[in-house]
Order: structure tokens, then sequence, then C-alpha cells
């Protein structure tokens, strides 16, 4: 049988940043189940060139806990690697790669750990989860989720494995990513009242993104569980422009909120989307009928926030020794399970300090640690 070790120098060795194909892992994923007696099934992009796997053990019927974990990773693009990103190096009690913390660790941990399930009948069932562009908005992950949620037999608790250090999570803030467009009418600058200068407007409009932040950030809104502990926004990207002496008839800016569970980050887009109906179309369209803003959304995904009492929570708490819960400031695919009725929380193996970044690595003590609480899940989930 393979160790966690051995399985992670063969889960790095493919090269699955987002914008490659993952379907040589979860081949790889799929024989090795087989070979334990365990049946895939890969629910693929339209195509056919990525594709997520779902796997299940134990018991048939609703209910278990489901182990999650995405095999995408980012790009090595113009980062100084000392070592080969895409070949495991072990150094001092490091394995380096690319995904060995995010989150390649943790699925070679759950892959290594399933004998031990199998060793024994089990009262509950065994989920395993494996998904693909997580870390471009958590696409993938979408098709198996609709899928869980139409299906009777979903899993009651999802433990995602992204990197935590192995302490116990229980949330993370949502994200909405949008893009504006403003289309405005171009002259010649000696002329700007009679053009729609799109860089003025687009600055109206981040000027009252920034309102609505400040709003956001009232200390009577704080959740003291996150970092910052209020709902933040900002405006990232600005083009516009092609020369002084010329009315800008276009500029375009990306924004994002990062939104506390309890909320909404489109209610930030269609307060913008109301204050540009109301006070800057009727202006930009009394000099030019064809004036526009435009909103268009780039990437979204929920918050999550498991409450301490719950069921999910105290496992996770009985797998971790200790219930000092916290959240992390990355996101997760963990709040769109949550929508679909399962409840999820996330413990992995390595940290976040490490993911996305040059020399990439996660301890083999923390490999350690994570076998062994994938054992005393085995344990809980045993047949008495
Ligand atoms: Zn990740």
């Amino acid at each position: 049988m393979l160790d966690s070790r051995a399985l992670l120098e063969k889960l790095i060795a493919f090269d699955t940043t987002s914008r490659e194909s993952n379907l040589a892992l979860i081949d790889c994923v799929r024989d090795y189940l087989a070979g334990l007696g365990i049946a895939s099934v890969l629910i693929f992009n339209d195509e056919r060139t990525k594709a997520n796997l779902h796997a299940r053990v134990g018991p048939p019927g609703p209910g278990g806990v489901m182990l999650s974990g995405h095999s995408d990773v980012v790009p090595v693009d113009g980062q100084a690697w000392t070592l080969p990103p895409f070949q495991l190096s072990e150094r001092e009690g490091r394995l380096y790669g690319r995904g060995t913390a995010d989150m390649k660790g943790f699925i070679a941990c759950v892959l290594a750990s399933l004998p031990r399930f199998l060793e024994q009948p089990l009262r509950l069932p065994l989920h395993i989860a494996i998904s693909y562009d997580e870390e471009v908005g958590c696409l993938g992950v979408r098709s198996l989720v609709e899928q869980l949620r139409a299906s009777p037999d979903r899993p009651a608790i999802c433990l995602i494995g992204e990197p935590t250090d192995m302490r116990p999570v229980l949330g993370h803030k949502g994200k909405l990513a949008m893009r504006c467009d403003v289309h405005g009418a171009a002259c010649h600058s000696a002329y700007a009242p009679l053009g729609v200068n799109a860089i003025e407007y687009a600055a109206r409009l981040i000027g009252q993104l920034g309102e609505i932040g400040q709003r956001l950030a009232d200390p009577d809104r704080h959740d003291e569980r996150f970092d910052p502990p209020y709902s933040t926004v900002q405006t990232g990207l600005i083009q516009g422009g092609r020369a002084l002496n010329i009315v800008p008839a276009e500029c375009r800016f990306d924004f994002e909120v990062r939104a506390l569970p309890a909320d909404d980050p489109q209610q930030v887009a269609s307060e913008l989307r109301a204050y540009a109906e109301a006070e800057l179309l009727p202006r930009m369209r009394a000099v030019d009928p064809h004036s526009a803003i435009h909103f268009s959304e780039l990437s979204s995904y929920p918050g999550l926030l498991t409450e301490p009492g719950s069921d999910a929570a105290r496992l996770l708490a009985l797998l971790c020794g200790h219930e000092d819960f916290s959240t992390v400031a990355f996101g997760t695919e963990g709040g769109l399970f949550d929508e679909a009725g399962i409840a999820t929380v996330i413990c992995g193996p390595g940290s976040m300090d490490q993911g996305h970044k040059p020399d990439e690595f996660v301890s083999l003590e923390q490999l350690a640690q994570c076998d062994a609480w994938l054992a005393r899940l085995a344990g809980w989930m045993r047949l008495a």
C-alpha cells in the first residue's frame, strides 16, 4: 500500500494548473480507487477536458461524511522556483512542489487512508470528491454540487482539506468580482462639455463604491471572527482613454466585494446599479442618448460560517482534539456545498502562507498529522 508521501509524489507530477486538463490525475486516482474495489463517477466539463471525481464507500443511503479537495493548482509562471514545481523534492522534513499545500497533500492523505476505511464495515457512507477549476472561481465543483443537491443520498457533512495547518476552521468570507463598462461619447477636449467623459463617470461610480465600503465598515456590523471583521469593497483594475486631448468614450474597471457570510455582496452591486441609473445615466444621456453603463459578473462564491454547535463542527473538534475554531481569509468551495444542504468545515495539512508561492511545501509532520486525523475519522465511522 502506498503512503501519503508516495501518493503525493504521484499527484504532484501531474501539471494540473487550472488552464490544463486534469484528466491524467483523475485517471490515476480512478485506477487507484479501482484497485481498492471502489467505483468512481466522473462528471466532465462540456469540452470533456476536465472532470470532477465522486466516489463512495460504506453503506448505501443518505448522510455520512464527504472528504473534498480540488485537483487544480495555480500557475508557476513568473515565479522564482529553486526546485522543480512538478516533481516532489524532500528537504529537511519538507516536501516541495506546486500543490503540496494547496491541496494535493490532503488528497494524498485521503487516498492513503482508504484501506483503513475499508478494513471494517462503516456505519455511515464515506464520500470522496475531487474537483477542478477551484482556483479560477470555484467553477468546476458546481456540476458535482448540483448532482449532490438533486440526490437523496447526499452526505450530511463535508470536510474540505484546504491548508489550515490542521486547525479546525468554520468559515470564510464570500466574494463577488464584477466588471463595469462605462460608454460615453468622444470629442475634442477643447469642447469637453459636448462629450460624455467615461473616465469621469467611472470615477463617480468608484467613489460611490468607496462610500458603500465605508458604510460596511461600520463597527455595529463587525463580526470579530473574521479579519478584517467587516465586508470590504475595492477597485483593482481600471483602463480608459486614448490621449489627453480626446474626451474618453470608454472606461472599464473591475471591483470586488469580500463579504461576511451575513452580508450579501450582490447588494453592493445592485446599489451601484441603482446609483448609475438614478444619478449618472440621465446626465450622460442628456448629452448623448447612446451613453450606457454595463455591469457583468466575473466570478463569485458564497461565504461559509458553520455553527460551532453543529454536528459538522462537533465532528471536526473531535478529529482535531480541540474546539479552538477559527476562520480563514481565503475562499473555498465550502459555501457551495453548504448551500446544497451539506454542512461544511475546513481542515487540512500545510499552510496558505506557502500556497500560491514559489517553492510551495508541506511538512512531513503536517502529513502525519493529517494521516492521524483521518485514522480518527475512520475509527469514528466504523460500525461498533
Ligand atoms: Zn485551494
